[in-house]
C-alpha cells in the first residue's frame, strides 16, 4: 500500500516545502501555522480548505503531494478520520483504532505530530462532528459510533398489539374490490436509555435500549398494496398531542406493514426487509421529525401473510436477532427492527429485538 506507507513522508515533505516557500516572508510563522492547521483539518475530517489548495499551487510538486495525501485520507471510506475519531474521542487505544479501521500506527502518529506542532491535541477538528454536515458526508461519526453501540429494542405488549391489529386490518379487510389489502403506517412512542458498558481494551461502548410503549396508527396515511404514504399534517398533530398526553414519551420510531398474499412469501421474499423506497423515504422523514424536536432511532416492518391451512407444525424462525416471527390465528407475522443511523440510513447490524408480550406459540 504505497499511499498508506507514504502518508507520513508526504505530509512532512509538503510541510518542508511550505517552510522553504515562506522563509524570510513577512508573517511566515503565522502563515505556516495556518497551513499546518489546514493540513490537520484535511487529515482529521477530510476537508480541503481553499487556503491549502491555493498554497500548493505556488509550490513545485505541491499539487501532487496534496493529491496523494487526499487519497490517503479518503482511502477505504475515510478510514483514517474514523481511526482518529475512535482514538481521540471514544478512547480506543492506538492499536485498537488502527486494527479496527485498517490504518497504520505511522498514519496516526503523523496526525499526532502535526497536531503537536500547532499546539493542538489530535481530533480537535472532529470534536464537534456530532452536528456537522461534514460528518454525515464522510460517515465518520456514524460508522464509528454504530460499531460501538448495541441497540436493544423492546416492544411492549400494548404497542405490539396495536401494530399487529392495524397490520391485520389493512391486510384482511379489502380496501376496494380490486385492492385486497394495503400497507398501514404509524408512529412509535416510548423511551430511550443509554447505558455505558465496558469492554476490554477498546474504549467506550454502550447499549441503547429503546422501549416502545405505544403505537399511534396514522389513519390519514394513504396505503396501497405495496406502499404507504404518510400524511405530513398528521405527524405534526400526533406529535403535538402526544406531548400533552404522554409528556414522558418521545417518538422512538415508526412502523409500516408489508402484506403478503401467502405466509410462505414472507420467507421467500424476506418480507421483513426494507425496500429501496423505504430507505429513500426515511431521509425526509427524519428531517421532519427533527424539526418537531424528535430523534427517532428505529423503524419496524410488520410483515403479514395468511397460511393456507393450519399446519400444526412449529413455525420456522430465521435466527436473526432483529426479527421476531409469530403466528396469530391463521396469520404469520414477522416483525423486524432497524436502527436509524444519524445520516438516515438503516442498519440491522447490532440490533436485537425483544417482544415483551405473550404470544401463543
Ligand atoms: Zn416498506
Amino acid at each position: 500500500m504505497a499511499g498508506q506507507a507514504d502518508l507520513h513522508r508526504n505530509v512532512f515533505r509538503l510541510d518542508a516545502k511550505f517552510q522553504d516557500y515562506l522563509r524570510g516572508k513577512r508573517g511566515s510563522a503565522a502563515k505556516l501555522k495556518q497551513l499546518r492547521l489546514a493540513m490537520l483539518q484535511l487529515l482529521e475530517i477530510g476537508e480541503k480548505l481553499p487556503r491549502l489548495i491555493r498554497a500548493v499551487k505556488r509550490i513545485y510538486g505541491g499539487k501532487t503531494l496534496l493529491k496523494r495525501i487526499v487519497q490517503a485520507v479518503e482511502r477505504k471510506e475515510y478510514a483514517l478520520p474514523k481511526a482518529i475519531y475512535d482514538h481521540a474521542h471514544l478512547k480506543a487505544s492506538l492499536n485498537t483504532a488502527c486494527d479496527t479501521w485498517a490504518c497504520k500506527p505511522s498514519e496516526l502518529s503523523t496526525v499526532n505530530k502535526l497536531a503537536a506542532s500547532v499546539g493542538r491535541s489530535p481530533g480537535s477538528f472532529s470534536k464537534d462532528l456530532r452536528s456537522s454536515e461534514k460528518s454525515l458526508e464522510i460517515g465518520c461519526l456514524i460508522d464509528v459510533e454504530a460499531r460501538r453501540e448495541d441497540l436493544v429494542v423492546h416492544i411492549g405488549e400494548r404497542a405490539l398489539h396495536d401494530m399487529v391489529l392495524a397490520a391485520a386490518e389493512g391486510y384482511l379487510v379489502p380496501k376496494t374490490k380490486k385492492t385486497r389489502f394495503t400497507e398501514v403506517y404509524g408512529l412509535c412512542l416510548g423511551t430511550i436509555r443509554q447505558q455505558r458498558v465496558s469492554r476490554r481494551g477498546g474504549g467506550e461502548y454502550w447499549v441503547r435500549h429503546v422501549y416502545v410503549e405505544r403505537a399511534a396508527i396514522q389513519l390519514r396515511a394513504r396505503g396501497s398494496r405495496d406502499a404507504v404514504i404518510p400524511d405530513h399534517k398528521s405527524f405534526a398533530v400526533q406529535v403535538d398531542m402526544a406531548k400533552v398526553l404522554f409528556p414522558y414519551l418521545e417518538v422512538v420510531g415508526d412502523f409500516h406493514s408489508h402484506p403478503f398474499l401467502r405466509a410462505r412469501s414472507i420467507y421467500r421474499q424476506v418480507g421483513w426487509t426494507l425496500s429501496g423506497e423505504d430507505r429513500e423515504y426515511n431521509l425526509n422523514w427524519l428531517k421532519e421529525m427533527r424539526e418537531l424536536g424528535q430523534e427517532p432511532r428505529v423503524s419496524f416492518i410488520v410483515a403479514i401473510g395468511r397460511k393456507k391451512r393450519a399446519s400444526g407444525r412449529r413455525i420456522a424462525r430465521p435466527g436473526l436477532r432483529h426479527v421476531k416471527i409469530m403466528e396469530i390465528g391463521r396469520c404469520l407475522v414477522a416483525i423486524s427492527a432497524y436502527r436509524i443511523l444519524r445520516n438516515a440510513e438503516y442498519e440491522a447490524n447490532g440490533v436485537e429485538l425483544e417482544v415483551l408480550a405473550q404470544i401463543p406459540d
